[in-house]
């Protein structure tokens, strides 16, 4: 398939039923009938064909009301996987999880570098094989792979950003290459892509963070700053997913002039990179953060990191550095929070793994004059899994193109596509 992940919504009645037994946990036939609204005979259709295909197993009887017991359902939790990959500079991140969303395995490998991306690919795909063989999972039973990416994702150009200055610098190499197809070509499975903030957001809603909030964001910081958002518990990604470049949302319109090509970004003025050029340009601030000298085999993930950690230590340039980096972070996400009447914002990614002891206060505290103040505030929370979000997401993606109805999630595989016709024919 290798589409990006905005294609058009799917239904099955299948994914319908699986949807309502993975939200139910479990349930009875009966209660299939009440939630998904569909007649007895074709419950009992799609069930049957669930079960025979492995999908769904009974799991003993609910309480006697009197009648018959009913026997419940539940998802076969261990029939099918999702791998999940998050790509990027300076680490890649894999993530195995079951049809529940469960995370059964996960590793970090080096990042992209600047290495050649048909190199990167290859490896990737030996990497997606070792993670497999090391939990033993029967290849058949992986559905697919989700790769999310620093940047903005686009069905006709592959990967890319805006065609004057393609992505950002650290990613350059990789702007309009065919990373969906490259990828489905060596490891011999289907793919999806995604941008990675919005990979957060979809594996922070998959995985309760959101908990019920209508309006709800990932604030994802990496390499850069990016945002992804979950609106009535749809990931919404805009019609050419460019949606969520918090990064590039200006905070001084006489500011420094920012990679995009625009002024004042606040990625420009705060961003991790921002905050790793200014300690770099001061030779105490550097020694006293362990920088390694010249930088040549650092990344800004890595850097930023070991200056988080010099702030924990009470080093006070690398603790004023990212309190100001946190203050306009926190404007921008009052932009975001007015724009969208956000009710919930998770800060998540690899840099606020680092640095969210930082963060989260004052981005709390600039979020409490967001305009809704009156009606409601923000919660601001911190990511249970900042570290590894994205590559959730990214199995999440695939997941959710099984289970999720209306799917606003990637297009299904052909095979996928082939038998939810068959069904929903038989079972209408
Ligand atoms: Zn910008």
């Amino acid at each position: 398939m290798s589409g990006p992940a905005a294609s058009k919504p799917q239904a099955s009645s299948k994914s319908v039923v699986l949807d309502a037994i993975r939200a139910a946990g479990t349930i009875s036939r009966v209660g299939l009938i009440r939630a998904t609204g569909f007649t007895a005979p074709t419950i009992s259709t799609l069930v049957r064909k669930l079960i025979n295909e492995d999908l769904v197993v009974e799991t003993g009887h609910a309480k006697s009301t009197g009648g018959k017991r009913r026997v419940l359902l539940q998802l076969n939790h261990a029939s099918r996987y999702a791998v999940g990959v998050h790509l990027d500079h300076g680490v890649i991140t894999y993530a195995l999880t079951n049809l529940g969303g469960t995370v059964v395995a996960r590793i970090s490998r080096p990042g992209a570098g600047a290495e050649e991306p048909q190199v990167v690919v290859a490896r990737i795909a030996t990497e997606i094989a070792a993670l497999i063989d090391g939990v033993g999972v029967e290849r058949l039973r992986i559905l697919g792979v989700g790769v999310v990416f620093p940047g903005p994702v686009d069905a006709p150009r592959g990967i890319g950003g805006p065609p004057d200055v393609g992505l950002a610098p650290a990613m350059r190499q990789w702007n309009g290459f065919p990373l969906g197809r490259a990828l489905e070509q060596v490891a011999g499975l289907p793919v999806v892509l995604d941008n990675d903030s919005t990979a957060a957001a979809l594996g922070e809603h998959w995985t309760g963070g959101f908990g019920t909030a209508a309006s709800a964001a990932a604030l994802y910081m990496g390499t850069g700053i990016g945002a992804g958002l979950v609106i009535n518990g749809v990931t919404y990604r805009g019609p050419s997913g460019n949606v969520g470049e918090l990064g590039h949302v200006s905070v001084s319109a006489d500011g420094p002039r920012c990679w995009c090509g625009a002024r004042g970004c606040v990625e420009a003025l705060a961003g991790p990179a921002a905050v790793v050029a200014a300690v770099r340009s001061d030779p105490a601030a550097t020694r006293a953060a362990g920088l390694a000298a010249g930088g040549r085999r650092s990344s800004v993930v890595a850097d930023f990191a070991a200056i988080s950690r010099a702030a924990r230590r009470g080093e006070p340039r690398a603790l004023a550095l990212l309190e100001r980096s946190a203050r306009y972070v926190g404007t921008a996400a009052r932009t975001l929070a007015n724009l969208m009447d956000l009710e919930v914002l998770v800060l998540t990614g690899p840099s606020l793994a680092a640095a969210g002891s930082v963060y989260l206060p004052i981005v709390r505290h600039e979020l409490r004059t967001a305009f809704s103040r009156g009606t409601h505030t923000v919660d601001v929370r911190l990511s249970r899994s900042a570290a590894t979000a994205s590559a959730i997401g990214a199995a999440a993606l695939i997941l959710e193109s099984e289970l999720v109805p209306l799917g606003h999630g990637p297009r299904p595989a052909e095979h996928l596509a082939e038998e939810r016709t068959r069904l929903t024919e038989s079972a209408s």
